[in-house]
């Protein structure tokens, strides 16, 4: 089977103005280093400017929410062909916040993942386990059940990117040990062998988040079956995000 390329995602959650370009030139002088597959998430009012500033970058941009119609009478919300249209090619969804503060379930979220692909959007899904259901020694059947209902059937290594993110580690500086990390990737691998296809279970991409950051993203990455990360407080700022994009390369 052929090598997964690493791929590092920035979420930036509810942050950024225009002036953030600052920040997206920072990284471009720089450079952005080769053999990683590298994306940047804004809100959604920064994505068509995103676009736009790393048109002649090899960084992506994605939206991080979409809606599981193409319109309608949805007040507020955004759809997976307006965030193409504005010049993404992915979109994050079911991250732990909108499960958390939206109520989205995994039934809900499985049209959205299903209404990005029609929109040519590669998904990135999120998953993870709060701290109770790992106190309890429920985390790995928490996370194979949210894949289990929230991962449409057609997933593959083109339209999907499946992000494992303990809800306890979200930007609290806490992460799980590099052997749970190594433990929850090896079990949704095997999960995904019986839920889909095999060629798509070995080649899609399972990515970490929770509390990434410089000083712990080389041993987070050398984890067999970690194939990058999501990243969120560590994406806003070049100075961080570059070490971390390095460190997956
Ligand atoms: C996230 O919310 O996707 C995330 C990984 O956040 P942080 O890196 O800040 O923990």
């Amino acid at each position: 089977m052929a090598a997964r390329r690493p791929f590092v995602a920035g979420n930036w959650k509810m942050n950024g103005l225009r002036s953030a370009v600052a920040e997206v030139d920072a990284m471009l002088a720089e450079g952005v280093p080769d053999g990683v597959e590298v994306a940047i998430c804004p809100p959604a009012t920064l994505v068509g400017p995103m676009a736009a500033w790393l048109a002649d970058a090899p960084v992506e941009v994605g939206g991080q929410d979409c809606h599981a119609a193409a319109s309608g009478a949805h007040t507020g919300d955004i759809a997976a062909e307006m965030l193409a249209d504005a010049g993404a090619s992915l979109v994050i969804l079911g991250h732990s916040e909108r499960r958390q503060n939206h109520g989205e379930g995994s039934a809900e979220i499985a049209e959205k993942v299903a209404a990005a692909w029609r929109a040519d959007l590669r998904a990135i899904l999120c998953v993870g386990e709060t701290e109770v259901e790992r106190d309890a020694g429920q985390a790995v059947g928490t996370v194979t059940l949210q894949l289990s209902q929230s991962l449409p059937a057609g997933a593959t290594a083109v339209n999907t990117v499946i992000a494992y993110e303990p809800v306890w580690a979200i930007g609290t500086g806490r992460t799980p040990t590099l052997a749970e990390i190594a433990e929850m990737h090896q079990a949704m691998r095997s999960h995904l062998a019986d839920q889909l296809d095999p060629a798509a279970a070995g080649a899609i991409r399972l990515i970490y988040g929770g509390s990434v950051k410089p000083a712990n993203a080389a041993e987070i990455f050398a984890i067999d079956d970690v194939d990058g990360g999501l990243i969120g407080g560590a994406s806003l700022r070049a100075a961080d995000f570059l070490p971390i994009i390095k460190a997956a390369s």
